[in-house]
């Protein structure tokens, strides 16, 4: 049994779909952007500064997306299993509406808020 309609499933299935390509597509982007690639001008200690910022900037948004995105294919699979939508902390059933919001949602918002201040401590 599932709390979710076979089409909100869908729909949310549909909307990690998106989302998953959106990333893989922003990533490529960003490996082509010239501005990533080449500097020109300034001493060498200007370009490798601002060499080191832009590699750091970009392991940071691909760690960041790299997590977007295996959490994405987490939640893909959960569905695959039936298990998608249950709150992974107190097994409650995580409304369609927090997850059309948020279709990666693995925690009701009554958990997630207590975990929010446990690392805010
Ligand atoms: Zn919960």
């Amino acid at each position: 049994m599932h709390h979710l309609t076979p089409e909100q499933i869908a729909e949310l299935r549909e909307d990690l779909l998106k989302l998953r390509e959106a990333i893989l597509r922003h990533a490529e982007e960003q490996i082509r952007d010239p501005s990533n690639v080449v500097f020109e001008g300034g001493d060498e200690i200007d370009r490798a500064n601002i060499e080191a910022d832009r590699y750091l900037n970009l392991q940071r948004i691909k760690t960041r997306e790299l997590k977007l995105l295996r959490k994405i294919d987490y939640a893909l699979m959960k569905m695959e299993q039936g298990i998608y939508g249950v709150c992974e902390s107190c097994g409650a059933l995580i409304p369609f509406e927090r997850l059309k919001a948020r279709p990666v949602a693995n925690m009701c918002i009554n958990c997630k808020e207590k975990e929010e201040e446990r690392e805010n401590e």
